[in-house]
Formats: structure tokens, C-alpha cells, sequence
């Protein structure tokens, strides 16, 4: 095997916290074990038009606290086509790039996994997305700031909805992943929440309600998750009020606040621990794999493993215990 002198770190698809703190762990890592760090600007987009910046211990100082990304990310239709792929290649052969540490989501692994593979380019991915949604890792980057965020907002809705006895429809990214939706509903106590895994139709809703209404509850926060199978916050609110006029309908989606912020320090420290791994594990021979918490522990998994697992399950317990807290 070819020995690695230096290395190629990019962000790509979708941005969230923590990616910065991960380009800082995989620089600085990187530079203590005698490599050279290229940063690739805009992931696969900047692989192949040859966007390159030479990057060392202070072009990562004080980014670990920032949201989004220093190297920008994009997506790269181009990357899909055998002609974009070897462009890329010619660059970073030209480069003397020998190795890619790449972070992103699901869309970022094929990717790397099949120009890898292509070309025999040695590539460690770290997971970088804030729906939780890989396979491979407890945790992505951007999960738990997400998270917060999404509880942090609950809280303040929860304040106005009480004083005025609302039903508040709270729409939460994750189109195909229910993660942050059952997650952040459980954290900040919502009386009921909607998840694209489980298509319950809103009749279930609409008893849930009316039995809190029963109870006085003064106020009601239902979590809807974007990939909700009734068509988003909008429409249940709708129909809820359709079937009950007297309830004070109102609806928020939080939208795009949710990718952005400071890392939460569970981020910044799952993030600089991911990253030094990365290239741990590249200097160490390790290829095609990516990085993830296990439990309290940093694994590897084969890319390839990774990506055909792509039936994400809710955790049944959490389910269960979600129902049980807002009877
Ligand atoms: P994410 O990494 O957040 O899932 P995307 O799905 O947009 O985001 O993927 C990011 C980029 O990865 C794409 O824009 C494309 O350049 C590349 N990519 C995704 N799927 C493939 C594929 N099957 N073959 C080659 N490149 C891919």
C-alpha cells in the first residue's frame, strides 16, 4: 500500500453542526502526524473543478464553536457520472492528495465508496448530518445541537400556547427520519407527536386530543416531523380543526434554524473525537470505512456494510415511553 503523505478533508450534501469541529480534528490530527491537509472547497463539486486550499493548524483556529461549514458543501450532480468522477481524480492526483477524509450524510458515503473503489483512493467518512439517520454511529454530527435547538423552540411556543390555551403544530425536519421528532418531543414534553415511520392517521391524533382537552390540559404541542405521512404540520392542523372548531389552531415550522448554530458540546466533542480517529485510522490502513459511536466507544464500520443498511429503526423504547409521558 501506498504510504500517505497528504491528506484531502471536505464537506458535502447537507450541512450541519459540528463539521467544522470535525475539520479542525482532522487537520490538526492530521499536521501532528507529519501530513500535509488540502481542504477541498464545496465536497465533490470542488474535487472536480480543482478548488483547493493548503491548510494547516491556524487555518482551523476558532472554528470549533461554529455552525455550518468553513468548507462549504454543495451538491454535485456531476460526481455521479464516470467522466465527473475522473476529473475529480486527475485533480487530486495533481494535487498529491493520497487519501480523503470526507463528512456528510448518506448521499457523501456512496460517493466516496464508489470513487474509492473506482480509483483506489483510500477514504474515511465521518458522519455528518443532523438527522441521526446512518447507519454505523448512536450519534451523527448535528444531531444533538439539532436537537436542542428543536427543544429550546418547543419551550418558548410552549410559554404562548398556555397563556391562550392553543394547540400548537411544531414541524420538525427529518423527511424520512423520525429521529429529532421523537427525540425533541420527548425532551420538551409534547402531548403528541407525528413521525414519517408510523402512518397513524389522524383519527388517533384527534382522540389523543380531545382526551387532554378532558383533562384541561392548558395547553397542547404536537411535534410533526416534515415526512409525516398526513402531509406536514399545515394539513393536521387542518383537519384538526375541520373536526374541532374550538380549538385554537396555530402552527410553526422551525425550518432551516435547525441546521444552523453553535455545536452543542456532545457535537464538538463527538466531532473532534470522530475526526482524529479518521485519520488515525487511514494512517493505520484502514480504507472505505467510516467512523461512529458506539455506546461510548469510536468504531469503524465498512462503508459498505454502512450503506446497505439502510432500514433505520426508531428505538421501540423511546416510542413507548413517549406514549406513556403524554397520557
Ligand atoms: P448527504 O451526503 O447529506 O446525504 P446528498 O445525498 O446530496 O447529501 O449527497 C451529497 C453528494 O454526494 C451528491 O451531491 C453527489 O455529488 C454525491 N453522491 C450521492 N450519491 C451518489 C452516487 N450514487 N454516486 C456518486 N455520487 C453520489
Amino acid at each position: 500500500m501506498k504510504s500517505i503523505r497528504k491528506i484531502g478533508v471536505f464537506t458535502s450534501g447537507g450541512d450541519a453542526p459540528g463539521m467544522n469541529a470535525a475539520i479542525r480534528a482532522v487537520v490538526r490530527t492530521a499536521v501532528y502526524e507529519g501530513l500535509q491537509v488540502t481542504g477541498i472547497y464545496r465536497g465533490y463539486q470542488g474535487m472536480i473543478e480543482a478548488d483547493f486550499v493548503e491548510m494547516n493548524r491556524r487555518s482551523v483556529s476558532s472554528i470549533i464553536q461554529k455552525g455550518g461549514t468553513i468548507l462549504k458543501s454543495a451538491r454535485c450532480p456531476e460526481f455521479r457520472t464516470k467522466e465527473g468522477r475522473q476529473q475529480a481524480y486527475d485533480n487530486i492526483l495533481r494535487q498529491g492528495i493520497d487519501a480523503l477524509v470526507a463528512i456528510g450524510g448518506d448521499g457523501t458515503f456512496t460517493g466516496a465508496d464508489l470513487f474509492s473503489t473506482e480509483f483506489d483512493v483510500p477514504v474515511m467518512c465521518i458522519p455528518g448530518t443532523i438527522d441521526n439517520d446512518l447507519y454505523g454511529s448512536d450519534y451523527t454530527l448535528g444531531y444533538d445541537t439539532a436537537n436542542n435547538t428543536v427543544i429550546e423552540a418547543i419551550d418558548k411556543i410552549r410559554d404562548t400556547a398556555s397563556s391562550h390555551s392553543r394547540v400548537f403544530f411544531v414541524e420538525v425536519m427529518g423527511r424520512d427520519s423520525g429521529c429529532i421528532a421523537l427525540n425533541a418531543g420527548v425532551g420538551g414534553g409534547a402531548e403528541s407527536i407525528l413521525l414519517p415511520e408510523i402512518d397513524s392517521g389522524i383519527e388517533g391524533l384527534i382522540e389523543e386530543l380531545s382526551l387532554a382537552r378532558e383533562r384541561q390540559k392548558s395547553s397542547m404541542i404536537v411535534i410533526v416531523a416534515e415526512g409525516d405521512k398526513n402531509g406536514g404540520a399545515y394539513n393536521v392542523a387542518k383537519a384538526v380543526k375541520e373536526k374541532f372548531e374550538y380549538f385554537d389552531v396555530k402552527v410553526s415550522i422551525l425550518g432551516h434554524l435547525q441546521r444552523g448554530g453553535a455545536p452543542s458540546s456532545f457535537d464538538r466533542v463527538l466531532a473532534t473525537r470522530m475526526g482524529y480517529k479518521a485519520v488515525k485510522e487511514l494512517l493505520k490502513g484502514n480504507n472505505r470505512s467510516t467512523v461512529g459511536l458506539r455506546g461510548t466507544e469510536i468504531i469503524t464500520t465498512p462503508l459498505e456494510e454502512a450503506l446497505s443498511n439502510k432500514e433505520f429503526k426508531l428505538d421501540e423504547e423511546l416510542l413507548e415511553i413517549a406514549n406513556i409521558m403524554n397520557k
